[in-house]
């Protein structure tokens, strides 16, 4: 097991999950449930949803995924996903081309360098 991903929230958390689980990755939400319960505790890395990868070997492949969805992008087979603004970080349908918060355009896959 290796953590991957520590997302800001519980759906942030599991969409990171639904994504490497489009790529054949299997993968766990951990810490989820605690979110939002730990009246006065500060928020650290320990207390938000991460995302776990059950195969160490999958390593290499899960950050290269995550770190594109971070950017905004994915590739061509995770077009019908959500994604992520790279500007204010919000979370987007698939059928959104650019940010209703910002304005901010999707970052399109073949801008991965
Ligand atoms: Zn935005």
């Amino acid at each position: 097991m290796k953590r991957v991903y520590i997302a800001k929230h519980p759906t942030e958390a599991y969409m990171v999950k639904s994504f490497l689980e489009t790529e054949g990755i299997a993968s766990e939400v951990r810490g989820a449930a605690l979110f939002g319960t730990l009246g006065g505790v500060p928020i650290t890395e320990e207390t938000l949803p991460s995302v776990w990868i059950l195969e160490d070997s999958q390593l290499e492949r899960a950050i290269d995924f995550i770190s594109r969805y971070e950017k905004g992008q994915g590739p061509p087979e995770a077009m019908g996903l959500p994604w992520k603004c790279i500007k204010c970080g919000e979370i987007m349908e698939p059928q959104f081309t650019s940010c209703w918060r910002c304005g901010t355009d999707r970052q399109p896959a073949e801008k991965i360098e």
